[in-house]
């Protein structure tokens, strides 16, 4: 038996059958590439999820973990430690917001911000101010409050009652949202471009309106930027791609290069609802996971990357637009930076596995999008190859006369 057949074996039996994986094990990874027990190489665009921004084994995320790992791990939120202060404040220089919380994920950071923004309605409004208003097509995680506010049948069936608190609107629809926010919503929660969801833009003209019926109810905006935050839009927040400003921002992914750690960061007027005792953690926040996360927003700035994400974001959209002028199967692109869809026409996963074949990691979701969230090191001569691939793989050449209709104007490519 191989090393990923044993691998394969054990898991089948004792894990619960929760991921439907592909076929191979890795053992290790090098800046964009990864390695599994063959010694095979393969170029990624997935990040593990968004979550390895700085690829694997920085030189510098390696020597914070090992001189902090040999301090303290771990010691608490009984006590003080010497970095949750500290990337507080970086974060909150950052974004503009006031005051942070750390978590270890970024289901938990959603959990946090509706659990204040609930504080803050009640105190504004009284028992009835507990409405929250989210968007059909979302994902905002697994728990009850996340799943609650996930508009996705998938995600939902099975497990209800969900909290009976949340409307949904469609995405871009400012009439929905008006019919929907009234003085008993306590938030509107929004991912502003949609990662699981297929790479969708929220427009501005929608974010303002958020943000004017936030304003004028007293209720929270809350931007779940777990997935396109912390760089991957060209953009430290992506809520400054589209220059509307949240009373609160969850952030995880990406934070702390691979270590679990999550945060939600909140403007004063909402941050002052919470006293001591009403929310806390036992992990979240440790001295290890801070000091890395200062350590990966030192190097995002240090290194310039983005301006790389920027950059490399707009030449791998134009390779992409490319591939839709060929391709009878490619119909769209979507996103900016590096949080971007090629819609097909047909289930994207059959690329996916043949590019896993090709030595490309690649990734799907709803189906028909191949969602790229490669890490931030990646450079023009990588999209090559990726796109070298794609071609290999997607099949069928239009006829000239064959070109789709363009949908709606493509969003900037770049960050301001
Ligand atoms: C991944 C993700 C979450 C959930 O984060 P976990 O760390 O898996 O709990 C929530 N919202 C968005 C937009 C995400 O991409």
């Amino acid at each position: 038996m191989s090393r990923h057949e044993q691998i394969l074996e054990l898991e089948k039996r004792f894990l619960l059958p929760t991921y439907n994986r592909y076929p191979v094990s890795f053992e290790r990874g090098k800046g964009v590439f990864l390695f599994d027990f063959e010694g095979k190489k393969y170029l990624d665009f997935v990040a593990g999820l968004g979550v390895n921004a700085l690829g694997h084994g920085h030189p510098r995320i390696l020597k914070a973990i090992r001189e902090q790992s040999a301090r303290a791990i771990h010691l608490s939120n009984l006590y003080y430690n010497e970095y949750q202060g500290q990337l507080a404040q970086r974060l909150c220089q950052l974004s503009g917001l006031d005051r942070a919380f750390f978590s270890n994920s970024g289901t938990e950071a959603i959990e946090g911000s509706i659990k204040l923004a609930r504080l803050a309605g009640h105190k504004n409004g009284g028992d009835s101010k507990s409405q929250l208003v989210a968007l059909h097509g979302s994902y905002h995680g697994r728990t009850f409050g996340a799943m609650s506010l996930t508009g996705q049948e998938k995600y939902r069936k099975g497990f209800e009652p969900m909290l009976d608190a949340v409307t949904f609107v469609s995405q871009n629809n400012v009439e929905a949202l008006r019919a929907a926010v009234n003085s008993n919503t306590c938030a509107i929660v929004l991912e502003p471009i949609f990662g699981e969801g297929g790479i969708l833009e929220c427009s501005e003209e929608f974010l303002r309106a958020c943000r004017a019926l936030a304003d004028e109810h007293h209720a929270a905006l809350i931007f779940d930027e777990i997935q396109c935050g912390l760089g991957r839009t060209g953009n430290m927040f992506a809520f400054q791609s589209f220059g509307v400003v949240p009373d609160i921002v969850a952030i995880a992914k990406p934070i702390a290069a691979g270590v679990p750690l999550g945060a939600f960061l909140a403007k004063e007027s909402f941050a002052s609802s919470i006293s001591p005792g009403q929310h806390g953690t036992t992990f979240g926040g440790g001295p290890l996971a801070c000091r890395v996360a200062l350590e990966y927003l030192a190097i995002v700035e240090e290194e310039h990357l983005l301006e790389r994400v920027s950059k490399v974001g707009a030449y791998l959209r134009q390779q992409l637009e490319s591939l839709v002028g060929i391709y009878e199967t490619a119909r769209e692109v979507r996103g900016r930076g590096f949080i971007q869809g090629l819609v097909l026409e047909t289930p994207a996963r059959p690329i996916v596995e043949q590019a896993l074949a090709e030595g490309i990691l690649f990734n799907v979701t709803q189906d028909t999008v191949l969602r790229f969230l490669p890490p931030f090191l990646l450079e023009e001569k990588h999209v090559d190859k990726g796109i070298k691939v794609l071609k290999k793989l997607l099949g069928k050449k239009r006829k000239k006369t064959n070109l789709p209709v363009p949908a709606v104007p493509a969003p900037g490519v770049t960050a301001s």
